[in-house]
């Protein structure tokens, strides 16, 4: 999937038939983020050290049971990871920490940062390791937009659907790069220089400094410099026009009016679409009184949004076995194509003959 993006790497760790769990690397700077902590028992320290931020469809076990294996890993190392989730979300995430005894917390232990999605306003926690996980409320900000986190080369927005609870579907975009349209210099009698050098330094702090900024221009044939009040608005004006290549992650929505066109209206122009297919066509009445997704809906979506890629995930244990029956009802349009994955991926479950068998050394049967 790598080839799609600069920068970001998407990696799906769980089976079709397992609980979900979406890594992106942002492969510069060797960190990830994860959507979706489903199954995680059989990932690698290696995988889950370098994730920064988790999000949170929905707080439905086999969405986030993987939260303690994650902390298990994390937990005695010094550093923040921020979470997000739907409205609530907080609470189910002090129910899990406060579901253990910390008495030997030591001052070196992470913390969590806890960002709940409203609609109109993001709600923080924090939970502080060295605090023993203890949960302090951290204030609140309005919100506007979708975007609800940026680092180096992510940006991940967030829009809340309905599951009979609110639920957050996810875009991540590969934050775009500095780029600058030599035709609007042109066009505004700007002239290339250090002032270039500048913005594009400006640009990566991310617009930090909010004094004026000195351009070059034509004026009278001769070079002039001039100051110009906003440097982020100049740069509006003259970067280039870039389409970021982004990602977008669907699960455990029903397929209602209002589900249906803000998926299509917030994933429009995704190269790659993660989504949830729970369903087989013929059960379609178990989608609808569960609100998930059926094989039906799927094809209607990708019609309407055709993504180069495609992955289905979260197909109901009910049909193991029976994957291929998935792929033969997706009928993608002309450039979307599927990708498959196992039913499994997690190793087998172990039982006690084959515990015993290794054990049988020390305990003769
Ligand atoms: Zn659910």
């Amino acid at each position: 999937m790598s080839r799609l993006f600069r920068y970001l790497e998407p990696a799906y760790l769980s089976g079709l038939i397992e609980d979900p769990c979406l890594i992106v690397r942002d492969r510069p700077i060797h960190r990830s983020i994860m959507i979706d902590c489903g199954s995680l028992h059989h990932l690698a320290k290696r995988e889950l050290k370098p994730v920064m931020a988790i999000f949170v469809s929905h707080a439905h076990m086999d969405h986030f049971m993987g939260f303690d294996a994650f902390v298990r890993q994390v937990h005695a190392s010094p550093r923040t990871i921020e979470m997000f989730g739907p409205p609530g979300f907080a609470a189910r995430v002090s129910a899990r920490l406060n579901g253990y005894d910390w008495n030997l917390c030591e001052p070196y232990w992470c913390s969590f940062i806890v960002r709940e999605i409203h609609s109109d306003r993001t709600v923080s926690f924090e939970f502080h390791g060295p605090s023993a996980f203890r949960c302090e409320e951290a204030g609140e900000q309005h919100r506007t937009g979708d975007l609800i986190y940026r680092h180096n080369h992510i940006e991940v927005s967030a829009r809340l659907f309905d599951h009979g609870i609110p639920v957050l579907a996810f875009r991540v975009n590969e934050r775009k790069i500095f780029g600058i349209d030599a035709g609007k210099l042109a066009e505004y009698g700007l002239v290339q220089g250090e002032w270039l050098r500048e913005l594009k330094k400006r640009y990566f702090r991310e617009w930090a400094q909010d004094e004026p900024i000195s351009v070059t221009k034509m004026a009278g044939g001769c070079r002039v410099a001039e100051p110009v009040a906003d440097a982020e608005a100049l740069y509006a004006v003259v970067c280039a026009a870039e389409i970021p290549a982004g990602i977008g992650y669907v699960t455990d929505i029903g397929f209602s009016p209002e589900n249906r066109e803000g998926v299509v209206s917030f994933l429009q122009g995704v190269e790659l679409l993660v989504c949830e297919c729970a369903f087989l066509k013929a059960d379609m009445h178990k989608a609808r009184a569960s609100r998930h997704l059926c094989t039906k809906d799927l094809n209607e979506l990708l019609d309407r949004l055709r993504p180069r890629l495609f992955l289905a995930i979260h197909l109901s244990k009910t049909y193991l076995d029976r994957s291929e029956e998935l792929y033969a009802e997706l009928s993608p349009p002309p450039g979307t194509k599927i990708i498959r994955i196992p039913e499994h991926v997690a190793p087998r479950p172990v039982y006690s003959c084959d515990v015993t068998r290794l054990n049988s050394d020390r305990f003769p049967q």
